[in-house]
């Protein structure tokens, strides 16, 4: 018995993060005065170099324009494991009044890729010092421009996911709705495929008082409107998830003029692949059927963009038990699936991955992403680098 305790990483892995916690959080700090946009992160990505140099991590800058690859080698031959973290900002005028706020008017880090950023530095402190441990190698990814701007595919069109090529990955996101100290997952998919259209509806314009003379693209976008409604309610299998919002409408300019056209943009978000082909091919259909019954002439642009989210359960089960062996059972909890959407799907589609849901909820608050007044629990920084750090060791035992 006494051989297992003294086997046990849970002391190790603790003390390791309790050292640098100080360290980490001022560099969260530092990040977070200074917020990028995505593929704009150069101060942030040379703090995470300066940090991994002074770790004597070797690494390598500008993979996907501004994204930064750390490598750790663990004693022994064995897997390749990828740790994601995202690190660009979002275009929020931040009003949380921290000392530390944002000091770029317009931008803040209000989706907390500043802690995604710092707790990957810590994880990449503690497994550098546990390497002669591991068997098999780390590679530590500081991807740029998440929210919606493609930074995970300009990683992978860079290499990312070769030399040494990945076998499988690990990525988190902070949840304020869970308060620090606790994790969670989602079993299977557990983020959206998330896919755009634009259509463009032209008919003729003219005289309000005459209507019979013109072609009226605005009575014909708002039968569409109505009828993409019943794409997830006809059409989707009701056990799939699914939603179709429509976003924008834009066409005509006063009261009197029946214009020439009208624009519709909206997005889809499935998380079956049947479902994703069905609402696509139902949403091209009843677009192709405005010209048969309201006369309009209809051009749709339909963009797939980052596929769902799946977890492996080859992946998600040991991670888990990981989570569970340092802080205890009851830390982590199964959580629902959600319609949001994460280019780390891009690096999931390739190998077996699973994102942990990492609890920064502050007691007594209520906060949201993406919200201008958003304050994470800093202790989730620390406690998100212990259970990484831990799933990791599990991952790479060999
Ligand atoms: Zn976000
Ligand atoms: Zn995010």
């Amino acid at each position: 018995m006494s051989e297992i305790r003294s086997n046990d990483p849970t002391n190790a892995i603790r003390q390791a993060v309790e050292r640098i916690e100080d360290h980490l959080i001022a560099v969260r700090r530092d990040i977070h005065a200074h917020p990028e946009l995505g593929f704009q992160e150069v101060r942030t990505a040379g703090v995470v170099a300066s940090e991994l140099a002074r770790m004597g991590i070797p690494y390598q800058a500008g993979i996907g324009k501004t994204g930064v690859v750390g490598l750790i080698q663990g004693g022994r031959p064995g897997k390749v494991l990828a740790i994601r973290a995202d690190m660009d900002a979002l275009p929020i005028q931040e009003t949380s009044g921290l000392p530390f706020a944002s000091t770029l008017p317009g931008l803040m880090h209000a989706c907390g890729h500043d802690i995604h950023t710092t707790t990957l530095l810590g994880v990449a402190a503690v497994l550098q010092e546990m390497a002669p441990q591991l068997a098999g190698t780390v590679k530590l990814v500081f991807q740029p421009a998440e929210e919606g701007l493609g930074g995970m595919q300009a990683m992978i069109d860079d290499g990312v996911m070769t030399g040494p090529d990945i076998d499988m990955a690990l990525g988190f996101h902070n949840h304020p709705d869970m308060p620090a100290g606790t994790f969670g997952y989602t079993r299977g998919p557990g983020l959206a495929a998330s896919d755009r259209f634009d259509i463009v509806l032209r008919g003729k314009s003219g005289h309000a008082a005459y209507p019979h003379t013109t072609i009226d693209p605005l009575i014909a976008a708002a039968m569409l409107v109505t009828q993409l409604q019943t794409v997830v309610s006809r059409e989707v299998s009701p056990m799939h998830p699914a939603v179709v919002t429509v976003g924008a409408i834009q066409g005509g300019t006063t009261h009197n003029i029946i214009p020439d056209s009208c624009v519709i943009k909206g997005t889809v978000r499935t998380l079956h692949p049947r479902a994703r082909d069905i609402a696509q091919a139902a949403i091209e259909r009843l677009t192709a059927g405005m010209l048969e019954g309201m006369r309009v002439q209809c051009d749709i642009d339909y963009r797939r963009g980052t596929p769902c989210l799946v977890n492996d359960d080859r992946i998600l089960d040991p991670a888990v038990a990981a989570v569970r062996a340092q802080f205890g059972d009851a830390s982590v909890t199964a959580r629902e699936a959600s319609l949001g959407g994460e280019d780390f799907a891009l690096m999931a589609e390739r190998v077996p991955s699973f994102q942990l849901k990492v609890g920064s909820g502050q007691p007594g608050r209520s906060d949201k992403l993406h919200n201008s007044a958003y304050q994470p629990d800093e202790a989730c920084i620390g406690l998100g680098a212990q259970a990484l750090s831990r799933a990791a060791m599990v991952l790479l035992a060999g």
